[in-house]
């Protein structure tokens, strides 16, 4: 059982915007324990669109497909789909009215082209989008799944956490669940950490990896397990084996930022700081102030332009 994604859109492929739906969407799907085969993107074609889409329900089983189902014309993912599965657009009562109240409720007009978000694929199963106009919709068609999101990144990851991961759990019975955690380390290099943890590493569950960034190294630990709370526990176990190899150069775990950890640090010791640098053109003064506690820890800031100023 494998999965593609399709994003669509031709800014997309003219490099106007970066294709982050595509590289949540295979993030999600690994949690769920969903392999990832391909991933595809295409521009806002009926007709290439509606290729791309044969060919990903030829090779894959479940095919997640985000962007083109807004009012406007070069909006085509529903036809797309309709062409590449034979199937007629028709129209969903149940959406038609949902898209009503939704524009009722911000007391806009609702143009004739919003209707056309109503329609589906027929054999489509409908689903409603709480935070957007575009419903989704999901289409079994011999014996594959195509699922389709909106484009825009609030909407689609909202509807795929919400709505389209625990539908693939169970209509896939996805029993497994892989969770990562990224321990963050500083002042240390990528190389001297590979020498305290190398031999982890080659374990296989969970699995460890580095990630080197400026001045940081990420030691990524991903846990694959038949339940959320056996994944925590392996994780657990081979987060403290880190621990004791790495000591205190790890400042922090996943979202932890090393100017929010110093910011708590001294919250925490009812210290405050006073801060001069150079050469630096303020990034410290910025880093550490744009923390939520940053401004009550740092008293003052002095940004000099040369050592001698
Ligand atoms: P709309 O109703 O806004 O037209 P839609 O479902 O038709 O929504 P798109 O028109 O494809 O979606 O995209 C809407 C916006 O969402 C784009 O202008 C872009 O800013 C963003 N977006 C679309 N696809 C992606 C993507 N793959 N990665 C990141 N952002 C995206
Ligand atoms: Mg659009």
């Amino acid at each position: 059982m494998h999965a593609e994604i399709v994003t669509t859109g031709t800014e997309l492929l003219l490099g106007e915007i970066v294709d982050t739906n595509a590289a949540y969407i295979a993030r999600q799907l690994r949690s769920i324990g969903l392999n990832l085969f391909y991933k595809t993107t295409v521009g806002d074609n009926e007709e290439r669109m509606t290729a791309v889409l044969q060919q990903a329900l030829q090779r894959s089983d479940v095919v997640i497909v985000s962007g083109g189902l807004g009012p406007t014309v070069d909006d085509v993912t529903r036809e797309a789909v309709a062409a590449a599965t034979g199937r007629k657009l028709v129209l969903d009562e149940t959406l038609l009215a949902a898209i009503e109240r939704h524009y009722a409720r911000w007391g806009r007009p609702m143009s004739e082209n919003n209707r056309r978000q109503a329609y589906k694929p027929e054999g489509a199963l409908g689903i409603e989008n709480p935070v957007g106009t575009a419903p989704i919709f999901a289409l079994e068609h011999e014996g594959k799944l195509i699922i389709v999101l909106p484009g825009v990144p609030r909407e689609m990851t909202y509807l795929l956490d919400n709505v389209v991961l625990p539908y693939l759990r169970e209509k896939l019975h996805l029993a497994e669940v892989i969770i990562t955690r990224n321990l963050r380390t500083c002042a240390i290099g990528e190389s001297d950490v590979d020498q305290l943890i190398g031999d982890l590493e080659r374990e296989s569950n969970p699995t460890v990896g580095l990630a080197a960034h400026p001045g940081q190294t990420v030691v990524r630990l991903t846990a694959k397990a038949q339940s959320e709370a056996e994944a925590l526990h392996l994780l657990d176990e081979m987060e403290a084996r880190v621990r004791e190899r790495l000591g205190d150069v790890i400042y922090g775990v996943d979202g932890d930022t090393l100017e929010g950890t110093v910011v708590r640090l001294l919250r925490e010791k009812g210290l405050t700081l006073a801060l001069v640098e150079t050469n630096t053109r303020g990034r410290l003064a910025h880093d550490l102030t744009s923390t939520p506690d940053g401004l009550a820890a740092v008293k003052g800031t002095l940004i000099a332009s040369s050592d001698d100023a």
